[in-house]
Formats: structure tokens, C-alpha cells, sequence
């Protein structure tokens, strides 16, 4: 299991963290996390952004350890 903070994917000061198996289930428990606590930076996302997100995002789930 893997453990993401949302402030290490543009979340600021947030404290919000999502663990799982694997990075779709992470991904998929911060974007639903975002669209509640994030809603102007979810807002603002374009495609390209989106795209930007997402591999930054798998760039960090395969650097981050397994706890
Ligand atoms: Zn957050």
C-alpha cells in the first residue's frame, strides 16, 4: 500500500492523504477528495492540466515507498 498527500499533488496546506493498492484507487480517492475540498482548482483544470496532473501524479506514485 501506497500513501499520497494531497499537498504533494497542489493541495497547498491541505493535510488530506489517500492510500491503496494501486494508483488508479489513489487517484481515483483524490479526485473525489478535490471535488469536495478543492472545488476553484478543480474548476479551473483544463485537459492539458488534467494531463499534467495525472502524470505528475504517476510520476510520484512510483517514487513514493510502499508502507
Ligand atoms: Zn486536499
Amino acid at each position: 500500500m501506497k500513501t499520497i498527500k494531497c499537498s504533494q499533488v497542489g493541495g497547498g496546506e491541505c493535510t488530506f492523504e489517500a492510500s491503496g493498492e494501486t494508483v488508479d484507487e489513489v487517484r481515483g480517492k483524490m479526485s473525489e477528495h478535490a471535488k469536495e475540498a478543492h472545488k476553484d482548482m478543480v474548476e479551473k483544470a483544463t485537459p492539458e492540466s488534467m494531463t499534467e496532473w495525472n502524470a505528475m501524479f504517476d510520476k510520484l506514485w512510483e517514487e513514493t515507498p510502499e508502507n
